[in-house]
């Protein structure tokens, strides 16, 4: 979906405002002028649709609510922030679990909107909006008790908006503050391709009857360069999912979030065509504590874009392997493109629109490429970048997209992520296939290879012993505390 213009936008405020008439009491706070050529993101985001997919997306904003109000411990009377309020459903929840002050940061103009949502809700005098990037906050070194945002991008990093929270965290969170979502993980699994195969691939097989395999190899290389972000089914996914990196969003710093990277080793539990890795995430919002009497209160509650899970606007990230003669040992860069900066806070990458919300049920692979399916990507991506797109830096590559694994077979990938230096919102993904025969395994490591079994067993020991050792010391304690 092209981004309204600038102009249209100014228009449409504008008219926004005249409708609204009255003056109101919520204090609007603006700092600077953000000129929106430089800040394209924060014009793009304004268009209301995108908000009505990311509020109805339920399974996303049910787990907002749901880490909010079944946690009302955290808010009651507490200063809170909402970083990216969008439209402000997160203030609305934060605001209605008790809290005091909700300071609502919202760069694009969709921030006057929350103003006049706040006050027809009763929260005009405990929502307050800041027009502004959370970089541009001015607190007066008051500190906030928690910090909630809903900064996740494809496979959790790409397009998201973490740097920000992370520096608004350690700019304004109290020292025992809570940030939500708490933890992040991301998964990562082998998985087959049968759906885009057939739609996208092998559709070049035969055109009335003349042999298009040329164009069908051509097809399949240009899905290799860049990451799908389409739904994976369950059923297509090859081996048990492996978490592959977890952040606490309390602690993480820029620096981890910079570079890292992951190896892995795991069995197929499914035989099949390994076609490509599926990678989701997981985030955590755990607001359990304990009373003096050790009680457990509070609630944790998990959102997952996992296949196994519903579906929600992030779908899945797949990058589509294509084996050549050398199943191992392949590497394809995944990198944006540098073409486009829109700098600042926040997604600078809109979900495309769904024609209905039956996208997001549909189990078919999407592709910005693909024609019809381009309304239903739902994408973070705007009209001026070509949010996924990346290289491939071996032209010589042998196509080979039947490369079949069997149970028990054992299968390795390195995969790292690194931030683009001058857009922290752009991420590199750089897939290389291992031979689990010759390259060295993580430890612990998860596959069922001899000598990863024996570390595994060898380590479980020591750590048992370990129990065993501090439960003698215990008890031996408890012996001295008796006499
Ligand atoms: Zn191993």
């Amino acid at each position: 979906m092209p981004d309204p213009e600038p102009d249209d936008m100014s228009v449409s405020m504008a008219s926004l405002e005249r409708t609204g008439g009255e003056v109101s009491p919520v204090p609007m706070l603006e700092v600077g002028n953000p000129d929106p050529l430089q800040n394209e993101y924060f014009t793009s985001y304004e268009d209301v649709e995108i908000h009505r997919l990311m509020v109805n997306d339920k399974p996303r904003t049910d787990a907002y609510a749901d880490a909010i109000l079944k946690n009302k411990h955290l808010f009651e009377g507490k200063i809170v922030m909402d970083v990216g309020a969008g439209t402000g459903i997160l203030s609305l929840f934060m605001a209605s679990a008790g809290a005091k002050k909700v300071y609502a940061v919202e760069a694009s103009g969709i921030a006057n909107v929350i103003e006049k949502v706040s006050v027809e809700n009763g929260f005009g005098d405990v929502i307050y909006v800041f027009h502004c990037k959370v970089e541009d906050v001015l607190l007066d070194n008051e500190k906030v008790d928690v910090i909630v945002s809903e900064w996740m991008g494809f496979y959790l990093l790409h397009e998201s908006m973490l740097n920000s929270v992370i520096y608004a965290r350690d700019k304004f969170l109290a020292e025992d503050g809570t940030v939500f979502p708490s933890e992040a993980r991301i998964y990562a699994c082998p998985c087959t391709l049968q759906t885009l195969y057939r739609e996208q691939v092998n559709f070049w097989d035969s055109v009335y009857n003349f042999n298009m395999s040329a164009v069908k190899e051509y097809a399949l290389k240009s899905k290799m360069v860049k990451p799908e972000v389409c739904l994976v089914s369950k059923s297509d996914l090859l081996a048990e999912p492996t978490c592959i990196k977890t952040f606490n969003l309390r602690w993480v710093t820029e620096e981890e979030v910079k570079t890292f990277t992951e190896t892995t080793f795991v069995a197929i539990t499914r035989p099949g065509l390994y076609q490509g890795l599926c990678l989701w995430f997981e985030c955590d919002f755990d607001g359990r504590d304990y009373d003096e009497d050790g009680k457990e209160y509070g609630s944790i509650i998990t959102l997952s874009t996992s296949p196994s899970r519903p579906p929600t606007h992030w779908k899945q990230t797949v990058v589509v392997l294509g084996y050549g003669t050398e199943a191992a040992n392949q590497q394809a860069d995944l990198s944006c493109q540098e073409a486009d900066d829109s700098g600042g806070q926040g997604r600078g990458h809109e979900p495309q629109v769904n024609e209905s919300d039956e996208g997001l049920k549909s189990s078919e692979s999407t592709n910005q490429d693909s024609g019809h399916m381009s309304t239903s990507a739902h994408h973070r991506s705007s009209s001026e970048c070509e949010p996924l797109e990346c290289k491939h830096n071996k032209d010589d590559f042998q196509v080979n997209p039947d490369y079949e694994v069997d149970e028990d077979e054992v299968v390795g990938w390195r995969i790292a992520f690194a931030q683009s230096n001058n857009k922290v919102r752009h991420y590199t993904m750089t897939v290389e296939m291992l031979d689990p025969e010759t390259e060295e395994h993580p430890i612990p490591c998860a596959c069922p290879m001899a000598r990863c079994l024996i570390i595994a067993k060898m380590m479980e020991r020591e750590e048992m012993g370990e129990d065993q050792e501090i439960a003698e010391k215990e008890e031996e304690e408890d012996f001295i505390d008796c006499t």
